[in-house]
C-alpha cells in the first residue's frame, strides 16, 4: 500500500483544474538526494504544454479578476489551514525529494501556511486612494487592479514555501497564475495544485507545470496574455528572464543570489553569535540564498570563535532524514557538490585553513561535511561566489570601516548578519550595510510580515509584507471631470 503521504504525491501537470500528462509524453525523473534513488516521474512539459497554462490562467482571470475579496480571503484561509492539516506529509515529500530535516520541512510547510495566512488578512487592505485635485471640477482618484496572468518560477531549496510566496498574494488580489517549480524537487509544487483542488481554487486559476525550465520560460515571457513574471532562484537565470522579458515589457519580480557577511564584533556575545552564526550558516545544509557565506571576525574574539564554530560545526550529524533525524541533509545534486568542493580547494590553495570538514562524507547520498575555513582572505573564489554548502570561511577583521567594506564588497545584496552590543554601533552598520535584509544579533530573520528581498544582483521588488502584494497590482489613475461644478 502507498505511504500515506503518497496521495499528495501527483506525478501529472495541473492545468485549467485537470491532471494532464505532458503534450509530448516524456517524462523527468526525480530523486531523493539523500539515497539517489528514484521517487518517481513528473512530465517533461515544453512549449504546448506551458502555452496551455497560459490559456487556462488567461480563462479564469476574466473571471476571477472580479470575484469578491472575501471568496479569495476564504480560499487563502482554507489553504492555510490545509497546508497545516496536511504539514507532516507535505513534509515528508518534502524530504524525500529536497532532504532537509523533519523539523526543518515542517518549519517550511507552517512558513508556507504563514505566508498564505498573511495575504488573506492583506488582501482586505489593497486600498487605492483618493488625492486632493489641483483642479476645482474634477476629482482625482486611484484604483488598484489585479496585474493579470503572473508566472511563477521557482528553486528547489523551498519548493513549498517559495511557491507559498507567489501564489499566495496572487489569489489575494484576483490573479491568476502559472507555475514552474524546479524539476529537481515538483512534487512539492504539484502538491500545491492539490490543495488548491481540494478547497475548491476555481479550476484555470493555479496552473502547475513541470518540464524543460528554458523551453517554459521562453514561452511565458514571450506571452503578452502574462503580465508579471516573478522568480527566485539563480541571478544567471534571474538575468535572462528579464532579458527575455523585455520583450513584453513584464512586471517583475526577482529574488536571486546572495553572498551573505556575518560580522562579529569584539563587543558581541560569542555564545550567542555562534547560536545565530549557526543557525544562519547551516539551515538546509546552507542551500539558502540567505545562509551566510562569509564569517568577519574582529581580531580580538577571532581564535576564540573559530574555536567554538569548529566545536560546534563538528557536533552536527548528517543523513537521510526520511530514515532519522539530522541537523544536516544532502546537497540537492552532484553539481552542486562539486561547486561546493571547488570553492574549498581554491580556498585551501590559497592559504585557507581547513579547522574541519574538507571533504564528501562516504555513502551513498550527496553529503558534504561540515566545514571551516580560518584565515579566508579576500582573494579566495568564497569570497565573491555564493557556496550554497555548509562551509563557513572566517575573515579577520581590525577595525568597523574595515568589516563594512569587506562586508560590502560583492555584486549582491541579499542579506547581511552582524552581532554587537554596542548600541551605536547596530545602527550605523545597519545603516551603512548594501543588503535588503539585516539581521543584528539573529541569525534567521525572514518573516511574512516584513519586506524580503535584495540589492544590487540580488534581486528586484520584494516579496511578503505590504509591499509584497503591490508587486501583484497595478495602480489606475481616474480623472473624473464633468462634474456640473
Ligand atoms: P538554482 O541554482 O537555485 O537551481 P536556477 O536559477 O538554476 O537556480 O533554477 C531556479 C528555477 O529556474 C528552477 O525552476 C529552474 O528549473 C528554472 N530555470 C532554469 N533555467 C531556466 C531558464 N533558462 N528559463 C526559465 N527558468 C529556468
Amino acid at each position: 500500500m502507498a505511504a500515506d503521504f503518497e496521495r499528495l504525491k501527483h506525478q501529472k501537470n495541473f492545468i485549467g483544474g485537470q491532471w494532464v500528462d505532458a503534450v509530448g509524453g516524456g517524462t523527468i525523473e526525480v530523486v531523493n538526494p539523500a539515497t539517489l534513488h528514484s521517487i518517481g516521474h513528473v512530465p517533461d512539459g515544453g512549449n504546448q504544454d506551458a502555452k496551455n497554462a497560459v490559456d487556462a490562467a488567461a480563462d479564469a482571470f476574466d473571471s476571477f479578476r472580479h470575484s469578491g475579496v472575501t471568496h479569495r480571503v476564504n480560499l487563502l484561509r482554507d489553504l492555510h489551514a490545509a497546508l497545516m492539516d496536511n504539514q507532516a506529509d507535505l513534509a515528508r515529500l518534502l524530504v524525500e525529494e529536497q532532504g532537509k530535516p523533519m523539523a526543518e520541512a515542517k518549519g517550511e510547510i507552517a512558513n508556507s501556511a504563514a505566508y498564505t495566512l498573511w495575504f488573506a488578512e492583506e488582501a482586505r487592505r489593497a486600498y487605492g486612494e483618493t488625492i486632493p485635485s489641483p483642479w476645482p471640477d474634477r476629482r482625482i482618484s486611484v484604483i488598484t487592479q489585479p496585474v493579470g496572468v503572473i508566472a511563477a518560477i521557482t528553486p528547489w531549496n523551498f519548493p513549498s514555501a517559495m511557491l507559498a510566496r507567489k501564489i499566495a498574494p496572487a489569489i489575494a488580489v484576483g490573479c491568476t497564475a502559472v507555475c514552474k517549480p524546479s524539476e529537481l524537487t515538483p512534487f512539492s509544487g504539484l502538491a500545491w495544485a492539490a490543495l488548491c483542488e481540494d478547497v475548491g481554487v476555481p479550476a484555470g486559476v493555479v496552473n502547475v507545470v513541470t518540464g524543460d525550465s528554458s523551453a517554459i520560460g521562453k514561452v511565458w515571457s514571450a506571452d503578452e496574455r502574462v503580465r508579471k513574471m516573478t522568480f527566485t532562484g539563480s541571478t544567471r537565470v534571474g538575468k535572462i528572464l528579464l532579458q527575455q522579458g523585455a520583450e513584453t515589457v513584464k512586471k517583475m519580480s526577482m529574488e536571486l543570489g546572495g553572498n551573505a557577511p556575518f560580522l562579529v564584533f569584539d563587543d558581541a556575545d560569542i555564545d550567542k553569535a555562534i547560536e545565530a552564526g549557526m543557525a544562519a550558516k547551516y539551515r538546509n545544509a546552507g542551500q539558502t540564498c540567505v545562509c551566510t557565506n562569509r564569517f568577519y571576525v574582529q581580531s580580538g574574539i577571532y581564535d576564540a570563535f573559530v574555536d567554538k564554530l569548529v566545536a560546534a560545526s563538528e557536533a552536527l550529524t548528517a543523513g537521510n532524514n526520511l530514515e532519522g533525524t539530522h541537523d544536516q541533509g544532502p546537497l540537492i545534486n552532484e553539481g552542486a557538490l562539486e561547486k561546493v568542493s571547488d570553492l574549498v580547494q581554491d580556498a585551501r590553495k590559497k592559504g585557507g585553513d581547513i579547522k574541519t570538514g574538507g571533504a564528501r562524507m562516504d555513502g551513498d547520498g550527496i553529503f558534504y561535511q561540515p566545514t571551516v575555513v580560518a584565515n579566508a582572505t579576500q582573494d579566495m573564489r568564497i569570497a565573491r561566489e555564493e557556496v550554497f554548502g555548509p562551509v563557513a570561511p572566517v575573515f579577520k577583521f581590525e577595525t568597523e570601516a574595515e568589516a563594512i567594506s569587506m562586508a560590502n564588497d560583492t555584486d549582491f545584496g541579499l542579506a547581511a548578519y552582524f552581532c554587537t552590543s554596542d548600541l551605536g554601533r547596530s545602527v550605523r552598520v545597519a545603516e551603512a550595510l548594501d543588503y535588503g535584509l539585516v539581521g543584528i544579533n539573529e541569525g534567521v530573520i525572514a518573516t511574512p510580515e516584513a519586506p524580503f528581498g535584495g540589492f544590487k544582483q540580488s534581486g528586484l521588488g520584494r516579496e511578503g509584507s505590504r509591499h509584497g502584494l503591490d508587486e501583484y497590482l497595478e495602480r489606475k489613475y481616474i480623472c473624473t471631470g464633468g462634474l456640473g461644478l
